[in-house]
């Protein structure tokens, strides 16, 4: 039997997957069981976990499952806590993740769905300026930011 795993949307919400399908959760019932819908139709099918962890499933997805999108996903999560608590640059970490993607066993629709690194590092920037203030980029910034702090 397949397991449940929480993966982070790109929005930040929490999703799970189940057999390949992505889910988001819709409401909670009064006897505390989740009810989670498929993400990719609003009137596709949806899951039931119960608090004792028991999964039940309304009915068949009309669509077909994508394994590669969880893992698209992961992969993206994983880049996005390395840029936030390492100090590398972040060309450096992206150029990690794309040689680890490579030597690893990820399929090539993995490699596809990720988008392109230009829009990525622009991304990655804006989740590292979040946590951090940015570089004075001359002398006058610099200057400025030390008044002020
Ligand atoms: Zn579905």
């Amino acid at each position: 039997m397949s397991k449940i795993e929480y993966v982070q949307s790109t929005h930040g919400k929490t999703h799970v997957c189940y057999e390949g399908f992505r889910y988001y959760c819709h409401r909670k019932n009064d006897d505390d069981a989740e009810y989670w819908k498929c993400v990719k139709k609003s009137r596709c099918v949806g899951l039931t976990i119960k608090p004792d962890g028991t999964i039940k499933k309304r009915a068949d997805h009309d669509h077909l499952p994508n394994e590669a999108h969880k893992e698209v996903l992961i992969i993206r999560q994983n880049l996005r806590r390395k840029v936030v608590e390492l100090s590398l640059p972040i060309d450096a970490i992206v150029d990690q993740t794309y040689a680890g993607l490579q030597d690893s066993t990820v399929c090539q629709d993995v490699v596809i769905q990720l988008p392109s690194i230009a829009t990525r590092r622009n991304n990655l920037q804006k989740e590292r300026r979040k946590t951090r203030p940015p570089l004075p980029k001359n002398i006058t910034e610099l200057v400025i930011q030390f008044e002020l702090t």
